[in-house]
C-alpha cells in the first residue's frame, strides 16, 4: 500500500496516483474490515484479491455498529435473565456438586422457565452412587413468596403432607412441594404412564429424566403442530391418562392441560404433577371438571369432528359416575360428592387408624432424606441425595415395611369402585 503525500497522491508522472484512486481504495476497505471491525462480527476470509468499494464499506460499517448495538443488547438481556432466575447460593451450591460428584456432566441451557420452576437441560454423568439417564432435565422449584400461598393451599389439605407443612417457611414447603412431585411421579411411573422419571432429589431440585431426543425437548401439546390422526391419537390417549391417573394412581392431575402434556413420537407425556392431589381433598372433584374442560376445549378448538365430548361428559366417563345434570349443576352436584367421599374418607381413617404420616415416616426411615430440619439445610453431602432410579425395588421394600391396610386404602376402594364402569 503506497504511501501518500499530504496532497492525498503518490509516485510521479504516470505512476501517480492519488489516494481516491479505486483500486486502492478498494484493497484498504478490505484491511479496514478485518482490522477495525468488532471481532464479533463475521467477515469470512477475507482473500487478498478482494476489494470494496467506498459505498459497501460504508454500508458494512453502518451494519456492523448496529450489530454491535444488538448484541451488547443481548449480551445484557441474557444477563439480567440470568440475574431475574437469581439461582441462590444453595441452588448453585447443588447444581455445583452435582457436576462435581459427577451425577453430572454438563448444565445445559434452559429449557423452560414457568411460574413456578425452572427446568434445565443436563447431561447425565456416570457414578457408583447413582444411575443417570444420559439426558436429564433439573427441574428447579421456585422458592419465590409469590407462590407459597398457592403451594400451602394444595399441601395443607393433602392428609400425605398436612402436618408437615404447619408453620414451615416458603423455603421448606418448597422442598415438599418438590417431594410431592417426586411421589405423585411415582404412582404414574407404577402404573405405567408415559412421564418423567423422577432420579435424584435434593432439597427443591429434582432431576427428572428427559422428554425429548438429543437435548431438543418435546413440545407441549400446546405447540405441536398435528394432523387429524394425530389429534384423534392424542385425544385417546389424553381420555386414557385422564382415567388412569384417577383409577390406578388415585390421583387428579390437577393441571392437566395442553400446557402440561408433551408429545413426543406419538406419545402423551405427562409432567408437572406437584399440585396433583388424591380424590379426598376438599376440592379433588371440581379440579378433575377443570382438567376435564382444559382437555375438552383443547381437542373441540382443533378438531372438526364433533367426537369431542363435553366437560361433563369427560368427566363421567373418566370416573364412570353417572351425574346427569349440566353446568352449574353439575357443579354443584360435584361438590357435593366431593364432600360425601371426604367425611366418609375421614370416617373410616379415623376408625381404622389409617395413618398416611406412616406411610411417610416409612419412606423417611428408608431414604435419609434433607427436608426435616435447619441444620440438614448446611449438610450438602452427596449422600443427601433422594435416589429413585430404584423405583421398583423401592416400592417393593415399601410394601414389605407396611402392614396391607396401609397399602390399600379401604375409602377410596368402597367408594370408587362403586361407580367404577
Ligand atoms: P412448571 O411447574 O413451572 O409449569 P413444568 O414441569 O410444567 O414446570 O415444566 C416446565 C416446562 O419444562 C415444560 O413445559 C416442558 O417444556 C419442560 N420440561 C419439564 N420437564 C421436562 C422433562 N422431563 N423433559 C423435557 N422437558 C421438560
Ligand atoms: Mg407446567
Amino acid at each position: 500500500m503506497p504511501t501518500f503525500n499530504r496532497r492525498g497522491t503518490s509516485g510521479k508522472g504516470a505512476s501517480l496516483v492519488t489516494k481516491h484512486n479505486a483500486e486502492l481504495c478498494g484493497k484498504r476497505n478490505v484491511a479496514r474490515v478485518m482490522n477495525t471491525f468488532p471481532p464479533e462480527f463475521e467477515t469470512g476470509n477475507v482473500l487478498n484479491n478482494i476489494k470494496l468499494s467506498n459505498r459497501v464499506y460504508n454500508q458494512l460499517k453502518l451494519h456492523s455498529y448496529a450489530e454491535e448495538k444488538r448484541m451488547n443488547r443481548l449480551h445484557d438481556k441474557v444477563e439480567k435473565a440470568t440475574a431475574s432466575l437469581a439461582f441462590d447460593p444453595k441452588t448453585r451450591l447443588i447444581l455445583y456438586k452435582s457436576l462435581n460428584s459427577c451425577i453430572l456432566d454438563e448444565i445445559g441451557s434452559i429449557i423452560a422457565t414457568g411460574k413456578e420452576s425452572i427446568v434445565l437441560y443436563g447431561k447425565g454423568g456416570q457414578t457408583d452412587l447413582h444411575k443417570i439417564p444420559s439426558e436429564v432435565a433439573i427441574k428447579i422449584f421456585k422458592t419465590s413468596l409469590n407462590e407459597f400461598h398457592t403451594r400451602n393451599q394444595y399441601l395443607r389439605e393433602d392428609h400425605r403432607f398436612k402436618n408437615r407443612c404447619k408453620g414451615l417457611n416458603p423455603r421448606k414447603i418448597v422442598k415438599l412441594w418438590a417431594e410431592k412431585e417426586m411421589f405423585n411421579l411415582q404412582r404414574l411411573q407404577r402404573a405405567g404412564i408415559p412421564c418423567p422419571t423422577p432420579v435424584l432429589l435434593k432439597k427443591h431440585v429434582l432431576f427428572l429424566s428427559f422428554i425429548g431426543k438429543d437435548s431438543v425437548p418435546a413440545e407441549r401439546l400446546r405447540d405441536a403442530v398435528l394432523t387429524p390422526e394425530e389429534l384423534a391419537n392424542a385425544y385417546k390417549q389424553c381420555l386414557n391418562l385422564l382415567k388412569q391417573i384417577y383409577h390406578e394412581c388415585k390421583l387428579i392431575h390437577a393441571d392437566f392441560s395442553e400446557y402440561n402434556l408433551l408429545w413426543l413420537d406419538n406419545i402423551v407425556y405427562v409432567i408437572d404433577v406437584a399440585q396433583s392431589v388424591e380424590p379426598h381433598h376438599p376440592n379433588a372433584y371440581t379440579f378433575l371438571l377443570r382438567d376435564c374442560t382444559n382437555v375438552s376445549t383443547y381437542f373441540s378448538r382443533r378438531t372438526l369432528n364433533d367426537y369431542v365430548l363435553s366437560p361433563e361428559e369427560t368427566f363421567n366417563h373418566v370416573t364412570g359416575l353417572g351425574f346427569e345434570k349440566r353446568g352449574q349443576e353439575f357443579l354443584n352436584e360435584i361438590q357435593a360428592y366431593e364432600k360425601n367421599v371426604r367425611l366418609q374418607s375421614e370416617a373410616i381413617k379415623e376408625k381404622d387408624n389409617f395413618s398416611f404420616e406412616y406411610f411417610f415416616n416409612q419412606t423417611k426411615e428408608l431414604h435419609a432424606d434433607d427436608s426435616s430440619s435447619d441444620e440438614d439445610d448446611d449438610n450438602d453431602d452427596d449422600e443427601d441425595y433422594t435416589d429413585l432410579t430404584s423405583g421398583d425395588e423401592y416400592a417393593a421394600t415399601l410394601s414389605k415395611s407396611l402392614p396391607s391396610k396401609i397399602m390399600k386404602s379401604p375409602s377410596r376402594k368402597t367408594k370408587l369402585s362403586k361407580h367404577t364402569p
